[in-house]
């Protein structure tokens, strides 16, 4: 640590899953003393041999419970479909008045899966950086993916605020704008402005690749007209988000259910040549792309 980087948050801080959240978290806490020991566990040895390549990590297990037994920060950082299993494997070493925290793009499913799982003399801390590409693994992070991002956090009511106000002041410090959300709201806002735009993205390429084979070499030739930024999204990892999918399955069909019926009235416009209707909702899309550009979201 530099002599004049600020005091470290956390003593020692279990990264349960290193990748590219988890990998870009651990560098962030590198680059500036956040805490004097990064624990890591992950699924396969490989991650880890490449954790500690990257020196991220100052110990490695395979085991989750190995990674947490001591830490003052538990953080999960493996696709959310996991989380029961980690939860029941780190509770018994949990110590007490430790933080457990997630990384999670669903966040009413971590307060039901690893909520009821933790001892009571520990803090449950659910966040969310609202920050990301479409790579995964440990060699995919770097310390600026958080710089300038939301981070929305969503404590369930009672949660000791000190508890909380470390989660904040630790997504700071990576350079992120901290929001303090219920769950469910959290949920429905998600399932919106980025679940529902991955199914597209999943549906369009899938569609396309069911083409006939000369269409599809076509389809790649031609991808710049707009077919490319979908394949970008298509590009995700698959575990996650399924994951996320069944984790938030409840406002993304509620929301699917709206898209369908938007989707049939464009479609009866085009069918009844009604070019007016068109102009009306591409001209309201348009102000809100200006709208992501201004708040430097784009
Ligand atoms: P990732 O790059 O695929 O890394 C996942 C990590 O979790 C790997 O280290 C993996 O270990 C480990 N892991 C997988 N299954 C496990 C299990 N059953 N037990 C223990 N460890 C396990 O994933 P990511 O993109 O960092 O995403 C992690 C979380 O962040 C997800 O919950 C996601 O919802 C959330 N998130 C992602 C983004 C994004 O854009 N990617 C943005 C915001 C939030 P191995 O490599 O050994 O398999």
């Amino acid at each position: 640590m530099a002599a004049d980087q600020p005091t470290p948050l956390f003593e020692r801080i279990a990264l349960i899953g290193i990748g590219l959240i988890g990998s870009s978290l651990a560098h962030v806490a590198r680059r500036d003393g956040l805490c004097n020991h990064i624990a890591v566990s992950a699924r396969t040895q490989r991650t880890l041999d490449t954790a500690r390549r990257l020196g991220l990590a100052d110990s490695v297990t395979l085991d989750a419970a190995e990674a947490a037994a001591g830490a003052d920060l538990v953080m999960i950082c493996t696709p959310m479909g996991a989380y029961e299993a980690v939860a029941r494997a780190i509770a018994p070493v949990l110590k007490p008045g430790c933080i457990v925290s997630d990384v999670g793009s669903v966040k009413q499913s971590v307060i039901r899966d690893v909520g009821p799982r933790l001892p009571e003399d520990v803090h449950l801390v659910p966040a969310h950086p609202v920050a990301g590409t479409e790579h995964s693994g440990p060699e995919a992070g770097f310390p600026e993916l958080f710089q300038g991002r939301w981070c929305i956090l969503t404590p369930a009511e009672g949660t000791e605020p000190d508890a909380v106000e470390r989660i904040a002041e630790l997504w700071r410090r990576a350079g992120m704008t901290i929001e303090i959300m219920d769950a469910n709201h959290h949920d429905r806002v998600l399932a919106i402005t980025s679940h529902l735009p991955h199914l597209i993205a999943y549906t369009i390429v899938g569609t396309a690749t069911d083409l006939a084979e000369n269409l599809k070499q076509e389809v790649v030739k031609y991808s710049a007209g707009g077919f490319r930024d979908f394949t970008r999204i298509a590009a995700s990892d698959p575990v996650m988000w399924r994951d996320i999918f069944l984790a938030n399955r409840e406002a993304i069909l509620e929301l699917l259910g709206q898209f369908s019926e938007d989707l049939t009235a464009l479609r009866r416009a085009i069918r009844r040549g009604e070019g007016d209707i068109l102009m009306d909702v591409f001209t309201h899309t348009r102000e809100i792309r200006r709208g992501v550009v201004e708040a430097e979201q784009d």
